[in-house]
């Protein structure tokens, strides 16, 4: 990123905008005033911040960027799924999905301009990792989701952090926007509304364990032993199975919480019902939710998709090892709602 960039107002929580205003000379309250403006009138602008001076809105609008994002283009699929392709202010692209389901609506926002994990199912990682992003870039996915939705008076009622890019390889902005959206003054996201999902950066999940908090995990597993694994996802060599399942053992004692495993199920790779038993033997005893996930079709991976039949047949097995399993529902399917897919598209045509 350019260096000259200014800060985001989405960067701040309200410590650091407490710290802002007393560096500047500026009561306190100051800090709560203008993150109600943010987050809850949700204006556009510094200048609309009415109840401050002149002076200080001013000052606020040469020290931050209130607007990291454009609205590239976002469609809305018939069953109301809305996907963003938004551009950054140093103009790559990222994609933001927005579900409604009939408990609300969630948003699933991503954490990188692009991947460097590599899964070789995943259209994210294609053309590998261009920067992370900062936590104010992630604030503002939720909220331009937010605002487009204030039209039709819905509200976020809960955000997963599953969209392109591997959060824990982008901890810190990651951990401040999930305070951010969880503060009273921010969107006030209950923490048991937010699940972050990792595809096993083995030291973080220690990290995340440890912060003390109710936001969910998710765990991408996607097969039931080492060496399927390192072939379906590379980072399996760094952190191998073991030892995320260490990890996983760790969070459930340290936290009380249960756990998800995503499982895509590929088409002849892992959908087997051997398979299935190995899984159901490596997560029994374990507090934890397994989402079957039909593996979504990339135009530059070479993969099949399992059978419905054979998706109800592996999750029998799962049953019968008393594991909790669910099959995930699809939606967005005519806006390639898949991961990555938007914005893959969008870089070969620019
Ligand atoms: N990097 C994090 C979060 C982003 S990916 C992680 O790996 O968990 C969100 C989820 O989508 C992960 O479980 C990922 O493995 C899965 N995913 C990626 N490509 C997919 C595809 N083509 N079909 C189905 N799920 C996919």
């Amino acid at each position: 990123m350019k260096k000259f960039m200014k800060p985001f107002a989405y960067d701040l929580d309200l410590p650091d905008w407490k710290d802002w205003m007393k560096e500047h000379g500026e009561p306190e309250f100051r800090a709560g005033q203008v993150m109600d403006w943010l987050y809850e009138k949700r204006v556009n602008s510094f200048e609309e911040m009415s109840n401050l001076s002149k002076k200080l809105r001013d000052n606020l609008a040469d020290a931050f960027e209130l607007q990291p994002l454009k609205i590239i283009t976002s469609q809305e699929s018939q069953d109301g799924t809305i996907k963003f392709l938004f551009g950054l202010v140093d103009d790559h692209a990222i994609e933001t999905v927005v579900m409604r389901h009939n408990y609300g609506v969630s948003v699933c926002v991503t954490t990188q301009v692009g991947c460097r994990i590599g899964c070789t199912f995943c259209a994210s990682t294609l053309g590998g990792l261009k920067r992370n992003l900062t936590a104010g870039e992630i604030v503002a996915q939720v909220m331009t989701a937010q605002k487009a939705l204030d039209e039709s008076e819905e509200r976020v009622k809960s955000v997963v952090i599953m969209g392109s890019g591997e959060p824990f390889e982008n901890y810190e902005p990651t951990i401040q926007f999930v305070k951010i959206i969880n503060s009273p003054k921010g969107l006030n996201i209950g923490q048991r509304h937010i699940t972050v999902s990792t595809s096993g950066v083995v030291p973080n999940i220690y990290r995340f364990a440890d912060e003390g908090w109710q936001v969910g995990l998710a765990i991408s597993l996607h097969a039931p032993n080492q060496d399927l694994r390192s072939s379906l996802m590379p980072i399996n060599r760094r952190h191998p199975l073991a030892e995320l399942l260490d990890a996983c053992w760790y969070y459930l004692r340290t936290t009380g919480r249960r756990l998800t495993f995503e499982y895509a199920l590929i088409g002849g790779k892992n959908d087997q019902l051997e398979h299935a038993h190995e899984l159901g033997k490596l997560l029994q005893g374990m507090n934890c939710l397994v989402n079957l996930i039909p593996v979504n079709y990339v135009p530059e991976r070479d993969f099949t998709r399992t059978s419905r039949n054979q998706i109800f047949e592996f999750k029998k097995v799962l049953d019968s090892y008393k594991i909790n399993t669910t099959i995930r529902r699809e939606q967005g399917h005519d806006i390639d709602a898949a991961c990555g897919q938007l914005r893959a598209k969008h870089n070969k045509l620019v």
